[in-house]
C-alpha cells in the first residue's frame, strides 16, 4: 500500500486520557480512534493488526472441528427472560426498544440466542458433540470504561459454544478448546498463563482463564514458582498449616486502646506484630450476619466466604447493623461474648494462635491475652484467607509468587445451566429425552490486540511480533524527489509485492526524520530504505524490534524478506 494514499494519522503527542502504553500507541500510531468512551474505530492498519488476531484465532477454532457461523446482535428479551438473565445481568446489558416497544439486548454474549437455535434445530445423541463460534462485536455498558481497547464498551469478541450428551464429553471438548487457546496465544507471541478461575467446590479445575502477564492487568495471579500451577487469588486455597503455640493461655486482660482504630495502630499501641492480633469483620451473608476472625497480618477472602457458606450474596454489614448487633463500630470488634444471632467463623490461622489481642465489643478498650477455645468459639475454622506470596503452593511443589495479568480468554463448563432454563434436550440412545451439556469459550480478540502491545513495545513505538504485524515490510523512500531513489523504491515495491510480500510503502513528500519516527512508531518488524546509496542499487535494512541493520543490494532484498519471515 501506498502511505501517501492511507489514512494513517499520527500523533506527536499522547492522547490526554490514554493512561497505559498500548491505548497511548494504538492512537498515536494511527491504529484507532475514540469515537465515544470505550467505542473505538479501526483505522485501516489497525484493521489489519486486528484481522491478524483474529485469522489465527479462526484457524485454531476450526482445528479442532468447531464452525463458524454468525448470530445477530439484536437479541429479543424473551430469551435473556427464560434465563433470568434479563435482569441479572443488570446494567451491563444494552437495551433498546423497537417501534413497536419490543425489548432487545445489543448482545453482550450469545448463550440464550445459541441454545435457543440448537433446542430447535438438535435433536438427536447423533448430531452431538457439536461445537461453533462466532467473531463479532460485543457490546457491554462497562461501569468503567478504560484503557483503550482493553475495557471497551464495543468489542471484539470470539465466542464458542459447545453442546455435549455428557459431562465425559464436555471434558473431552473442554480439553481441545484449552489446547486451542494455548496454541492461540503461542501463535500471538504472548507470555500469559492459564489460570484456575472459579470452581463452586474450592481448587476445583472447572474455569479457567488465560491471563497475559502484564503490569496494567487487573487481576492478581498466584502462581507457583515450581510448578504449573497458576490461580486468580479468589480461588488459591490456602494449604499452609500453622504450628500451635506452646506458650501457656494467660488470664485475658481487658485493656484501654483509646483513640487506636487500625489493626496497626493498636498492634503498635500494644507492642505486639500484627500477627498478634485478631481482626474481626461483620459479613452479610444472604439473610446472616457473620463475624469472620483472620489473624491480624491476614485479608479475609468474600469469594471463600461465599463458597463456605453456599451464599448468593456476601456483602461487609453496615456500620450501622453492626452497631444494633454488637453494641460497637467496626474499630471495636472481637470474637469474645458475640450475642447467639451472630456467627462466628475463623481462619485456620487462628486455631493455632494463643495470648493475642482483639477488640473488646467496646469503643476505647481491647482484650489482652485471649486465646481461642478457651475466651471464645467458633462456628467453624475454615480456609477464609487470600493467599500471599511466600505462602506454599496448593499443589505441594514450590512456593506462591504473584504476578498481574490482562484476562484475554475464558474457557468455562456451564454444565446444564442454560440447557434446563431454556429446555434444550435432545434424544439419548435410548430414545430418552435428555438435557444438553453446554461448555462456553470467549477470546477477547481487540482485547488480546492490545495485550500484545503491551508485551511489545519500546520508548519509539511497537514491536509487533512477526504474526501480528500489520505488514511483513516498511519500505521508506527518503527522498523521493531524488529520481534514483524514488525509481529504487518504485522497483523495490513491485519486486516485494510479486513476491508476495505485504509492504507498506511510504512515497509521502515527508522529511526523512517524519518517516522514519512514523516508521518506528507503525512497528512493522523489517524496514527497508532507499536513500543516500540508491545509485548504486543499495539499501539499508533495519529490525524493528533489535535495532539490528545492515546493507544490502537491490537483489537480495525479496530473499531476505522471505527468509525472515520463512515464507
Ligand atoms: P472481565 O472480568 O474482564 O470483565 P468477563 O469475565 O466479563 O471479563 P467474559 O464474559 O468471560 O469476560 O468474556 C470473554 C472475553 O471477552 C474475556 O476473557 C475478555 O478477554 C473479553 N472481554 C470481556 N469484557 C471486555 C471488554 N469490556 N472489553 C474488551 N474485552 C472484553
Ligand atoms: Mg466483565
Amino acid at each position: 500500500m501506498r502511505q501517501s494514499q492511507m489514512l494513517i494519522p499520527t500523533l506527536k503527542e499522547n492522547p490526554a486520557d490514554a493512561e497505559i502504553k498500548s491505548h497511548q500507541l494504538l492512537v498515536r500510531a494511527g491504529y484507532i480512534r475514540q469515537i465515544a468512551s470505550g467505542i473505538y474505530s479501526f483505522l485501516p492498519i489497525g484493521r489489519r493488526v486486528l484481522s491478524n488476531v483474529e485469522n489465527i484465532v479462526r484457524e485454531e477454532m476450526e482445528k479442532i472441528g468447531a464452525h463458524e457461523m454468525m448470530m445477530p446482535a439484536l437479541e429479543p428479551s424473551e430469551l435473556w427472560k427464560e434465563t433470568g438473565r434479563w435482569t441479572t445481568f443488570g446494567s451491563e446489558l444494552m437495551r433498546i426498544n423497537d417501534r413497536h416497544n419490543r425489548e432487545f439486548a445489543l448482545g453482550a454474549t450469545h448463550e440464550e440466542v445459541i441454545t435457543s437455535l440448537v433446542r430447535n434445530e438438535v435433536k438427536s445423541y447423533k448430531q452431538l458433540p457439536l461445537t461453533v463460534f462466532q467473531i463479532q462485536n460485543k457490546f457491554r455498558d462497562e461501569a468503567r470504561p478504560r484503557f483503550g481497547l482493553l475495557r471497551g464498551r464495543e468489542f471484539l469478541m470470539k465466542d464458542a459454544y459447545s453442546f455435549n450428551e455428557s459431562y465425559e464429553s464436555l471434558d473431552e471438548t473442554y480439553d481441545k478448546m484449552f489446547q486451542a487457546y494455548t496454541n492461540i496465544f503461542n501463535r500471538c507471541g504472548l507470555n500469559f498463563r492459564a489460570v484456575i478461575a472459579d470452581s463452586g467446590a474450592m481448587g476445583g479445575k472447572d474455569t479457567h482463564e488465560f491471563m497475559v502477564l502484564s503490569e496494567v492487568g487487573e487481576d492478581v495471579i498466584a502462581y507457583s514458582d515450581s510448578s504449573s500451577y497458576a490461580a486468580n487469588i479468589e480461588m488459591a486455597p490456602v494449604v499452609a498449616t500453622y504450628e500451635k503455640s506452646d506458650e501457656a493461655p494467660k488470664e485475658m486482660e481487658k485493656v484501654s486502646t483509646p483513640n487506636q482504630k487500625t489493626m496497626q495502630e493498636v498492634a503498635d499501641f500494644l507492642g505486639h506484630g500484627l500477627e498478634q492480633g485478631l481482626k474481626s469483620i461483620m459479613f452479610q451473608v444472604d439473610e446472616e450476619y457473620v463475624m469472620v476472625v483472620t489473624r491480624g497480618d491476614h485479608e479475609v477472602n468474600d469469594v471463600k466466604l461465599k463458597n463456605l457458606f453456599d451464599a448468593g450474596l456476601v456483602e461487609l454489614a453496615s456500620e450501622e447493623d453492626t452497631r444494633r448487633l454488637m453494641g460497637t463500630g467496626f474499630g471495636s470488634l472481637g470474637p469474645v461474648d458475640v450475642p447467639e444471632e451472630v456467627k462466628v467463623v475463623a481462619d485456620h490461622a487462628v486455631e493455632a494462635l494463643v495470648n493475642v489481642s482483639s477488640g473488646a465489643n467496646e469503643e476505647g478498650y481491647h482484650y489482652t491475652n485471649v486465646t481461642p477455645g478457651k475466651d471464645f468459639e467458633v462456628s467453624a475454622y475454615a480456609d477464609l484467607r487470600f493467599i500471599e506470596e511466600g505462602d506454599p503452593s496448593p499443589d505441594g511443589e514450590g512456593t506462591i509468587q504473584f504476578a498481574r495479568g490482562i484476562e484475554v480468554g475464558h474457557v468455562f463448563k456451564l454444565g446444564e445451566f442454560y440447557s434446563e432454563r431454556m429446555n434444550a434436550t435432545f434424544l439419548n440412545d435410548q430414545g430418552k429425552a435428555t438435557t444438553m451439556i453446554m461448555g462456553s469459550y470467549g477470546i477477547g480478540v481487540s482485547r488480546t490486540l492490545a495485550a500484545i502491545v503491551e508485551q511489545y513495545h519500546d520508548d519509539r513505538g511497537i514491536t509487533w511480533p512477526a504474526n501480528i504485524a500489520p505488514y511483513h515490510v516498511h519500505l521508506l523512500s527518503l527522498n523521493p524527489k531524488k529520481e534514483e531513489q524514488k525509481e529504487l523504491a518504485d522497483q523495490l515495491y513491485e519486486e516485494l509485492k510479486q513476491a508476495g510480500i505485504e509492504v507498506l510503502y511510504d512515497d509521502r513528500k515527508e522529511r526523512a526524520g517524519v518517516k522514519f519516527a512514523d516508521s518506528d512508531l507503525f512497528g512493522v518488524p523489517v524496514r527497508v530504505t532507499v536513500g543516500k546509496r540508491a545509485g548504486e542499487g543499495v539499501v539499508e535494512v533495519k529490525e524493528r524490534a533489535t535495532g539490528d541493520q545492515q546493507d544490502l543490494e537491490q537483489h537480495e532484498v525479496v530473499s531476505y524478506v522471505k527468509n525472515w519471515y520463512k515464507l
